[in-house]
């Protein structure tokens, strides 16, 4: 298990479709299930709240998700652990319903500082495959519902800054250029 680097946006990768996971004898393939706990890894150490494989460079469906410290701060400290649902890891998720209008000002863990509004379905219901090859559904709404279209947005290529005018997608660019220089010149020094 490991930490892996998480890449930044324009990285070409992170603009290409992911494919299914393919299960042998049911199952998913050890390399997704290691791929999956180094997913939580990377994600709880750049305390983000949703990770999706393809922004480790891995174009693979595989999404994890932990909306628990989001809750948390919500509760005001209240509620230890509010959700009984996250964290969770989707294999080959697909919307099979989704329902009303939500705005959210949201960020990137492959855009990092930058957010901006989106409007999602503010419902919606994801079937999926879990870690052991068995198939689950999970409905959600409010962040969750947002958190779950933004990652199974990656596994199409898509990105949050893909609905923001060009003006803004283009200034968050730039810096995101420059950052990404910046990172190689650090680890040339
Ligand atoms: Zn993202």
């Amino acid at each position: 298990m490991a930490i892996r680097d998480i890449l930044i946006w324009p990285d070409p990768r992170l603009m290409k479709l992911s494919k299914p996971v393919e299960l042998q004898d049911g199952k998913p393939p050890d390399d997704v299930k290691t791929l999956i706990k180094d997913m939580f890894l990377t994600m709880y150490d750049a305390e983000g709240i949703g990770l999706a494989a393809p922004q480790l460079g891995v174009l693979q469906r595989v999404v994890v998700l932990d909306i628990r410290a989001y809750e948390r701060e919500q509760a005001d400290g209240k509620v230890e652990v509010p959700s009984g649902e996250t964290p969770i890891a989707l294999i080959n998720p697909v919307f099979s319903e989704k329902s009303g209008k939500l705005e959210w000002e949201e960020g990137c863990l492959s855009v990092p500082g930058e957010t901006g509004m989106v409007t999602r379905a503010a419902k919606c219901r994801v079937d999926y495959v879990d870690v052991d090859g068995l198939p689950q559904f999970i409905e959600a709404e409010g962040l969750k519902a947002v958190a779950l279209q933004h990652e199974c947005d990656h596994l199409e290529g898509k990105l949050f800054v893909d609905y923001l005018s060009p003006l803004k997608k283009g200034v968050i660019k730039r810096k995101m250029l420059r950052l990404i220089e910046r990172n190689a010149d650090e680890a040339a020094e």
